[in-house]
C-alpha cells in the first residue's frame, strides 16, 4: 500500500478543482504521527491559517479543538487529523459538491493508510461525507455507527463550539464527543505505516 507521504506528494499536485488549485497558498494534505493513530479526527476544510501554514487545525477552530483534545486526555500528538477537502474554498466557503467528490479519493486513500479504530466526522460536511446527504449530527452523535465498514462517530464542528459560545449545546457536545472518542480509541490496537 502507498504510505502516507507518498499519498501526501500526490495529494499536493493535485489539479482536480481549477478554482481552488488557483487560489490556494498550500495543499493542507493532513497529519498522521509517526507512531500512527488509533483515533482519525476529520474536518471540512482548510481555512486561512491552514491555507498559510499547511497544517490542519491551527486557526481559532484548531486551537479550541487542541484544548478539548487535551482536557479529555486526547493529546492532538496521538492523532490523525486531515479534511474533507485539502484546499481552501475562497472567503471560507462551503465546499461544493463536485469539489467533495473531486477530494473523495484522497481522504478514502487516507483513511485506508492511518487505518484507525474510530473516526471522528466533525462538522456537516465531514458528517455528510460518511453519512450521506442531509445527514444530521443531532441524530447521529453520541454512538459509533458502522456506514461503509468504519466505525464513526459524528459530531459537531470546533467553529459551531466557538459560534454557539463557551456555554452552548455545540461545545458541551463535542467535548463529550471527543471523550468518548478518547476512550472508545483505546480499544483497538495501533497498526505499522
Ligand atoms: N476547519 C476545518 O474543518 N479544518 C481545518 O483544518 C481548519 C478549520
Amino acid at each position: 500500500m502507498t504510505s502516507w507521504d507518498a499519498l501526501a506528494a500526490e495529494i499536493r499536485g493535485c489539479h482536480a478543482c481549477s478554482e481552488l488549485a488557483t487560489t490556494r497558498t498550500n495543499v493542507v494534505v493532513g497529519q498522521l504521527p509517526p507512531q500512527g493513530a488509533k483515533v482519525l479526527l476529520v474536518g471540512e476544510a482548510p481555512g486561512a491559517n491552514e491555507d498559510l501554514t499547511g497544517i490542519p487545525f491551527v486557526g481559532k477552530a484548531g486551537q479550541l479543538l487542541d484544548q478539548l483534545l487535551a482536557d479529555v486526555g486526547l493529546p492532538r500528538e496521538t492523532v490523525a487529523v486531515a479534511n474533507v477537502l485539502k484546499c481552501r474554498p475562497p472567503s471560507n466557503r462551503k465546499p461544493i459538491a463536485a469539489e467533495a467528490n473531486n477530494c473523495r479519493g484522497w481522504l478514502t486513500a487516507q483513511i485506508a493508510i492511518v487505518d484507525p479504530a474510530l473516526i471522528v466526522a466533525m462538522g456537516g460536511t465531514a458528517v455528510e461525507w460518511f453519512f450521506g446527504r442531509g445527514a444530521k449530527i443531532g441524530e447521529l452523535r453520541g454512538q459509533v455507527h458502522e456506514p461503509a465498514g468504519r466505525r464513526v462517530l459524528a459530531t459537531y464542528h470546533p467553529s459551531a463550539a466557538i459560534r454557539f459560545g463557551p456555554r452552548g449545546m455545540p461545545r458541551a457536545a463535542l467535548r463529550e464527543d471527543l471523550a468518548m472518542a478518547a476512550r472508545d480509541g483505546l480499544v483497538a490496537g495501533v497498526r505499522e505505516v
